[in-house]
């Protein structure tokens, strides 16, 4: 296709374009970019012309319907509460070390080890934490075992059920007005303001540059990428550093960014699992053509046995897989596990 060259700036600048005369020639692979530039082009003018519009006469006509819900929109959360765990029901407490390091984003992270840390948080940390995992699928039985085992440690057992039980019960709609309450979105944790001693908030935002350096080299971001989510950090994109650390972490892109922290986690987990898929299948072939020893050899079990947080659906796979049922003891897979 043969277009003025300006309307394909990015493939002028990154010479992937044969030029002449003032004309760039657009392969057909290459033609996103240029209904890309256009469709930029037009929703700048679009939206110049709708804010002069907006300004000068919608905003007062609409002041009782449309203006309260525009106004709010650039610090109202839109997206899914998180409220029921969907795609990834129920985590058990068995779990709940392994799904932490590997799926936790880095603010109920941070707050987790907190409190095996201290045995303790206060009250806007144990709101953040307690209602992301009742989110992910942390049920109430569970949710009080968890945080009793924590608490009493440090308050005892009975000031446990006397002081804290009931915030945890309320959190799940089983006290008070029994409301089922959502877990926070990004944009409600990171225009929090944490003061001394607490542990909540957004780590982009609330950390000192050396403290949050230190917590992504912990979770294994590359000197490379850290450079880049601390440039983010820098120019105040948060969730876009979260984003980059997402795609860090997992070696995978986030083309949604992150929002949510209960998103982190189910996108995740979604990555999860199907590495764990992969892994079984090239374990199940390589124990079919080549047999058990081999496949042991080859570390592909290893490597499974890192993904506890799914290790019960990849053993029910091997329950379901008559092939490698039939062809090796099926024990021999859970015991590697
Ligand atoms: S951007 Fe969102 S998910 Fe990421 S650490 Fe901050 S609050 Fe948590």
């Amino acid at each position: 296709m043969k277009v003025p060259f300006e309307e394909v700036p990015e493939l002028v600048a990154s010479r992937r374009v044969y030029i002449q005369k003032g004309h760039a020639y657009v392969a057909m692979n290459q033609v996103v970019s240029l209904v890309v530039t256009q469709f930029r082009s037009h929703l700048s003018k679009a939206l110049v012309l709708t804010n002069r519009k907006w300004t000068s006469i919608i905003r007062e006509q609409e002041k009782d319907r449309l203006t309260p819900i525009v106004e709010a929109l650039s610090t109202s959360y839109l997206g899914p509460d998180y409220s029921q765990p969907k795609e990834y029901a129920e985590i058990s407490l068995n779990d709940i070390n392994q799904v932490a390091k590997t799926s936790f984003p880095l603010c109920m992270r941070h707050l987790f080890e907190k409190l095996r840390e201290d045995h303790h948080l206060k009250h806007a940390g144990r709101m953040q934490l307690g209602l992301f995992l009742k989110g992910v699928g942390l049920k109430l039985d569970d949710a009080l075992a968890f945080w009793k085992a924590e608490f009493s440690r440090k308050v005892g057992a009975e000031r446990f059920d006397k002081e804290y039980a009931y915030g945890i019960r309320h959190n799940y709609g089983k006290e008070g007005k029994r409301t089922d309450y959502t877990p926070y979105s990004c944009q409600k944790v990171i225009s929090s303001t944490p003061g001394v001693g607490d542990h909540h908030g957004c780590p982009y935002r609330h950390f000192s540059e050396e403290n949050l350096r230190a917590a992504l080299g912990k979770m294994g971001v590359s000197n490379r990428a850290l450079e880049d989510v601390i440039d983010k950090v820098r120019n105040r994109h948060y969730q876009l550093a979260c984003t980059l650390t997402f795609e860090a972490v997992h070696a995978s892109s986030c083309d949604a960014g992150i929002n949510h922290p209960n998103q982190y986690f189910s996108e995740s987990q979604k990555i999860m699992e199907s590495k764990v898929n992969l892994l079984y299948k090239t374990l199940l072939i390589t124990y079919v053509v080549a047999g058990p020893l081999v496949a042991r050899a080859s570390g592909a079990c290893d490597h499974l046995r890192e993904f506890g947080a799914v290790k019960e659906a990849a053993v029910s796979q091997c329950r379901n897989s008559r092939k490698l049922t039939d062809r090796m003891p099926f024990g021999c897979v859970v015991l590697e596990l």
